[in-house]
């Protein structure tokens, strides 16, 4: 059975520019509270819209072992034309509280690992992966892993420094970024689900799938992935509607 979700508010302790249109945040949550998730999760953000409550899920971008050593919980949101709760975000300063409510979802990595794991995302898609791959390290997992991040121009790639970082770091660490619109980009720039099937070819077996992104690349990617043959059992999404 799903978690009781908790209400806690934050303190924003840190905002970091990784594009000119998506922000890194760090929430702090006050000591003592019970801030449990799973890594892969997502919380939500509660504001008022015409005086009526609203709320917008955002997917946790860091390993639960931050809220265990600092209580910290980091968020990766992309300002939309327009949005009212990405625009929101993008108007607060350090210091400033926000209230909150955790944990959802199910997009949680399968345990025993039992596959190797692949991880596919586009744009802020790649925020729950992060926190995925970051837990799987801290647990000393030994299957390989593949991040396939597909993005519009290679300045879009998020966090890039620490994926070249982690794959010097761990040879079972695959990292595929793929560039659709690169101005002097050399590296590969197919679609991420074809970029799945260049990779995986003919293999079905012993693959973990965990796709994130916008609807038509998660619907995409399942094409593909059934096209594959791959079992749907193996087949894991978190769709950011
Ligand atoms: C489980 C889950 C996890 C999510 N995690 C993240 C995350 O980690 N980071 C993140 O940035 N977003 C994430 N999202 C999306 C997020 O919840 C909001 O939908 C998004 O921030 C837009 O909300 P808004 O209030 O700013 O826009 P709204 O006011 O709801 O929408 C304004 C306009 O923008 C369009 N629009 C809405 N969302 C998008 C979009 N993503 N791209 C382009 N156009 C859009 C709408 O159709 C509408 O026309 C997640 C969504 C889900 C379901």
């Amino acid at each position: 059975m799903a978690e009781k979700p908790r209400f806690i508010d934050a303190r924003l302790v840190k905002i970091d520019s990784l594009t000119s249109t998506v922000k890194h945040f760090v929430l702090e949550y006050p000591q003592g509270t019970d801030t449990r998730f799973a890594a892969g999760q997502f919380l939500m953000v509660h504001l008022e819209k015409d005086g009526k409550p609203h709320k917008k899920p955002y997917s946790i971008a860091s390993s639960p072992s931050l809220t265990q050593d600092k209580n910290h919980i980091e968020l990766c949101i992309k300002l939309v034309e327009g949005g009212f709760v990405s625009s929101f975000f993008f108007g607060l300063k350090e210091g400033d509280v926000i209230h909150t409510s955790l944990p959802y979802g199910v997009f949680t990595v399968r345990e025993p690992w039992e596959e190797d794991l692949v991880f596919v995302g586009t744009g802020t898609g790649v925020a729950p992966l992060r926190g995925m791959i970051q837990n799987l390290y801290e647990k000393n997992c030994a299957k390989n892993l593949w991040l396939i991040f597909g993005n519009r121009y290679e300045t879009d790639i998020l966090y890039e420094k620490e994926w070249k970082a982690l794959a010097e770091k761990r040879p079972n660490f695959h990292f595929i970024p793929t560039v659709s619109r690169g101005k002097n980009w050399t590296g590969e720039t197919a679609y991420v689900q074809e970029v799945v099937k260049k990779t995986f070819g003919g293999r079905t077996q012993g693959l973990d799938f965990y796709g994130c992104g916008l609807v038509p690349m998660c619907q995409q990617l399942k094409a593909a992935l059934f096209e594959m043959n791959i079992p749907k059992e193996k087949i894991h999404f978190e769709q950011f509607t």
